[in-house]
């Protein structure tokens, strides 16, 4: 049968990769519906290419630049990020590949579930923010969240056949980043540049700064916890430099099953396309002489704050996941914009979380609003600061 398949942000890395597994297997998926946020050229380059149903650029200035260029296509064009919670909704798709970036996530997967399509969840920080909402959401729709993130995935493929038996613990594997082994004096001083140069994966600049402070880790943490219904003490965090074996399941006997591989986010995208099946592919395989060790040790939550930032978050519950994430985007974004240092990053998620207005069982307006304060009062934080 041949899927259909809606990639929300299309022009980032993961749509990009996504756009790659479909093309190597055009009996199995054809692409339905393309959005992007404002590279408006690579969308349209995209769309001439793949020839999807309909595409979204959410930068309306830009709409009349796509809508010239697709002008003599059959391609519906249409802009805002309305139209994008829209078109997820569509009635021709049958997977929803949600890879946009933070926040802006949640509504087009909300609205994703509602209308009963199952999701490859791209995008963590929409069970960061709203996991409990979302996961009951899931289950009254019928829908399966099926994980992109490479741990995740690999978490997923060790559960397979393993029906009802339960997790004893899982453990989440971390490259460690750029600056895995260094002091919180080298952390003071680093760059832009040194933040965004990843030893093993090629990502998206949000995703690379979260991966080097470690915050990514801690979001997984919490995306884990809502995928696999964990408590938090069941989620262990071990760094693994070589990026092989991509996460771990220790059951009841103390069994535990790894996933390895090498590090290609387009395994775990194909096998959230693909799942059930596993469909052949000619990519560059493992070879154990090329790693005659692979070595693991446990990340220093002393140096990387956000680390245990998102363990407290975790814990605490209610929306102080919602506040954490908002805080770390603002964070994010003013490091990438080289207004704060590296370090000043932790400094600023740590007092938002203080000041936020807490709510221990969110509605899903609390969690805008709370996403809407929280970056209110990360801003301020930054501006008091010079
Ligand atoms: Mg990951």
């Amino acid at each position: 049968m041949l899927k259909k398949i809606a990639i929300l942000g299309s022009t980032g890395s993961i749509g990009k990769q996504t756009l790659e597994v479909i093309e190597q297997h055009p009996d199995n998926f054809v692409v339905e519906v393309l959005t992007a946020n404002n590279s408006a050229e690579l969308l349209i380059e995209q769309a001439l290419k793949y020839q999807p149903n309909t595409v979204v650029i959410a930068n309306k200035e830009k709409y009349n630049q796509v809508s010239e260029a697709l002008a003599s296509t059959d391609i519906k064009v249409y802009a805002g990020s309305e139209a994008i919670s829209q078109v997820a909704q569509m009635g021709e798709i049958d997977i929803v590949l949600t890879a946009m970036v933070g926040f802006s996530g949640l509504l087009p997967t909300v609205n994703a579930i509602k209308a009963g399509k199952q999701i490859a969840l791209a995008n963590k920080e929409t069970l960061v923010v709203a996991g409990d909402l979302i996961t009951k959401l899931a289950l009254e729709n019928k829908v399966s969240i099926l994980p992109v993130d490479s741990e995740h995935s690999a978490i997923f493929q060790c559960l397979v056949g393993e029906f009802h038996n339960p997790i004893e613990k899982i453990y989440l594997t971390a490259s460690g980043g750029p600056f895995r082994g260094k002091d919180v004096e080298f952390l003071r001083k680093v760059t832009r540049c040194q933040a965004l140069n990843h030893p093993n994966w090629t990502m998206g600049d949000k995703i690379t700064i979260d991966s080097a402070s470690l915050m990514n880790k801690g979001l997984e943490a919490i995306e884990a916890k809502w995928l696999f219904d964990l408590k938090p003490e069941q989620i262990e965090i071990v760094v693994h430099p070589q990026s092989i074996v991509h996460s771990l399941v220790q059951f009841e006997d103390g069994s535990m099953k790894a996933q390895m591989g090498l590090p290609d986010m387009r395994l775990p995208i194909q096998y959230a396309l693909s799942f059930p099946k596993r469909l052949k592919v000619s990519f560059e395989r493992f070879n154990f002489l090329d790693y005659p060790s692979l070595t693991f040790e446990s990340a220093d939550i002393n140096v990387f704050r956000n680390l245990s930032l998102a363990y407290q978050a975790m814990h605490k519950a209610g929306n102080m996941p919602c506040i954490l994430n908002a805080a770390n985007e603002i964070a994010v974004d003013n490091f990438l914009n080289r207004k704060i240092g590296f370090i000043e990053m932790s400094d600023i998620i740590e007092k938002t979380m203080e000041k936020s207005t807490f709510i221990a069982s969110p509605t899903f307006d609390d969690y805008l609003q709370s996403n809407s304060e929280a970056r209110e009062l990360a801003t301020q934080i930054i501006m008091k600061k010079k």
